[in-house]
């Protein structure tokens, strides 16, 4: 079955994002779109709970209202938290919210590409899926985009995707490193390959749209290429659009 959704979408919510979500909703229609997750940053670096909670007022009623407009297309209610790990309580509150989806991502890229900070970029990683109340974690070799890390052992990433299984958080597969370096996928194809080896399934596909064209942006390709559990999650639960494939 194709995987007719886009799980990483930002609109005018996130302080970079530059679509509405009619016009969004309305591209995911033309592309024939059954999913749409709109997966909002949360900078909890930049911004206070109480702003968070106050944008997310808006945010949820206009979700309601073009969810009624367009009931041919699911909305998911969806965050992209930064560094969940050092916002512990204002993670517990957002898990309270009426939300679908939270993607947690690691979004401090080192500042001198050497071994020891690219070290770090990864155990910043395994923190935030200790630390929990997330349920996808958002493109795992992100800090491609500013360095080579092949420097990073191979037990470090088997402990990442080893917690990841055991947390029962999915791995997102995000499209956006097509558009940027013409790398194949975050994670890269090995990395994919090591969590499919340790007995990992559960993955969201996200083009991590931040303009219009880039929405469902290679997603239908990196579909077809693995062959893992692809699913979207509804009110925090995952849920399977590989026909017989087990949650
Ligand atoms: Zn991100
Ligand atoms: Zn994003």
């Amino acid at each position: 079955m194709a995987y007719l959704a886009d799980t990483h979408v930002h609109t005018i919510y996130s302080h970079d994002g530059q679509m509405r979500m009619e016009s969004a909703i309305q591209k995911g229609l033309e592309l024939g779109l059954k999913y749409l997750a709109f997966t909002e940053h949360i900078e909890l670096d930049l911004i206070s709970i109480k702003q968070v909670l106050n944008r997310y007022a808006c945010y949820d009623e206009e979700i309601s209202i073009l969810q009624e407009k367009y009931p041919q297309i699911k909305l998911i209610r969806g965050m992209e938290i930064s560094n969940p790990e050092r916002h512990i309580k204002e993670l517990e509150i957002i898990n309270r919210l009426n939300l679908d989806f939270i993607l947690g991502s690691n979004h401090i890229l080192p500042k001198e590409n050497n071994k020891e900070e690219i070290l770090l970029y990864y155990k910043r990683i395994l923190a935030i899926i200790k630390n929990g109340g997330i349920d996808s974690l958002a493109h795992l070799d992100y800090i491609k985009r500013a360095c080579d890390d092949s420097c990073v052992p191979i037990e470090l990433l088997e402990d990442i995707f080893q917690n990841l299984i055991n947390y029962k958080i999915a791995l997102e597969i995000n499209t956006s490193a097509l558009r940027r370096k013409n790398i194949s996928s975050f994670p890269s194809d090995e990395k994919l390959k090591l969590y499919k080896s340790l007995g990992g399934s559960l993955v969201t596909i996200g083009s991590d749209a931040h303009r219009l064209a880039e929405i469902y942006d290679n997603i239908s390709l990196i579909a077809e290429k693995y062959d893992f559990n692809k699913g979207i999650y509804l009110k925090r639960k995952f849920v399977s659009l590989d026909k017989g494939a087990k949650s």
